[in-house]
């Protein structure tokens, strides 16, 4: 059992702090994802984890033990990067056991451990192959191979599947869970794609700016984001933010009240959030229909994102049917779906309620 617990971690490199005091627990045997935009510090928690960089201050320990001290070797976790470096020379046997073959793990042993990994990675036909005869997803899966061969405590990854086209990132998505449930290793993975995150992950962590901002299910953080950073970050298309005003108990959008019941705490000034999917077209005049025109329209395959212009530069989008024609400058009224809002505190960033 090894949940990874960081305390009041800091990383700086010459004035710039990346980490800033940042809390986690990852608990035991989950897959954890590391989500956040270019440069909020995702890698170098990792590396960090790994070992492969001194903390500047905080505490990381495995379980009870004490890690942050300790060099990578002594922390018993493989790492998979997106470039998976494979030893050009050697067989795929030979690339999966290397780690085991310089600890000294006898020839047997070796290859035991081998041919299990590769069935369980479906490359037992493929152990005499060097890596140029491999697919990129096979490749992958070797490096895949080489990390899982050694029994580690934990895996970390870093984007291990950005490399890959399209399609064999979407196949891999699905084994890397599935390698994940056989083997019930804790996993800690880094990316920038949502997708990844939100459809192999146990638990996201969303971080901006070197701090966590949200750690919650996928469900969690797509239902319930804890700030609008979370808010506008999780979600395609992104989530509508609007200011919001509240005047006697009574909430609404440009002049439009909209009959929802307010939290008691509820500041005066509000940002109202919404999902496309969740603005529908109404008639102008029905209760809660906040009139507009139509600014913008796209269309998204079987979807049509409408943006209408409901006061000036301030816009709403609605994602409708295809089938559903608008013109640019048609008037046009969105009603939000009140039971799929979200408010939050302006001053604070923070969901209210
Ligand atoms: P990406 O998704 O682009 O990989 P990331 O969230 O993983 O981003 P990091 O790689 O952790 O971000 O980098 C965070 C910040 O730390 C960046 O501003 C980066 O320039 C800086 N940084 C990272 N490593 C070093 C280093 N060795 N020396 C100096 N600055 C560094």
């Amino acid at each position: 059992m090894t949940d990874v617990v960081v305390n009041q971690l800091s990383k700086s490199f010459g004035s710039n702090q990346v980490l800033k005091a940042l809390d986690l627990r990852v608990p035991s045997k989950q897959f954890v994802t590391l989500l956040g935009p270019s440069g909020c510090g995702k890698t170098t928690l990792l590396r960090l984890i790994a070992g492969l960089e001194p903390a500047s201050a905080g505490e990381i320990r495995f379980g009870e033990k004490r890690v942050d001290q300790l060099p990578p070797g002594d922390r018993n976790i493989a790492m998979v990067f997106q470039s998976y470096a494979l030893y050009p020379t050697m067989d795929v046997a030979r690339n999966i056991g290397y780690g085991l073959e310089v600890r000294g793990v006898p020839k047997a042993e070796r290859r035991r451990k081998v041919e299990e990994v590769a069935r369980v990675l479906e490359l037992s036909h493929l152990l005499g192959r060097k890596p140029k005869q491999l697919s990129g997803g096979q490749r992958q899966r070797v490096a895949l191979g080489r990390a899982m061969v050694r029994q580690p405590d934990i895996f970390l990854m870093d984007e291990p599947l950005s490399n890959l086209d399209a399609k064999l990132r979407a196949t891999m998505r699905g084994e890397l869970r599935r390698f994940h449930l056989d083997l019930g290793t804790t996993t800690i993975y880094v990316t920038h794609d949502q997708l990844e995150a939100m459809t192999m992950s146990d638990l996201v962590v969303i971080m901006n700016e070197g701090v966590v901002q949200q750690i919650g299910t996928p469900e969690e953080v797509y239902r319930k984001p804890a700030n609008l950073f979370v808010a506008g970050f999780i979600g395609t298309p992104p989530m509508n933010l609007v200011p919001a005003q509240v005047e006697n108990g009574v909430l609404s959008i440009a002049g439009t009240p909209i009959s929802l019941t307010l939290p008691a705490n509820a500041p005066r000034e509000l940002i109202l959030g919404v999902r496309p999917q969740d603005v529908a077209i109404a008639n102008a005049g029905e209760e809660g229909a906040i009139p507009g025109k139509v600014w913008v329209v796209e269309l998204i395959g079987s979807e049509r994102l409408i943006e209408v212009e409901i006061a000036p530069k301030l816009r709403i989008t609605t994602e409708v049917r295809a089938s559903h024609r608008a013109a640019i400058d048609d008037a046009i009224a969105v009603r939000p779906d009140l039971a799929h809002i979200h408010l939050f505190d302006p001053a604070t960033g923070k969901a209210v309620d």
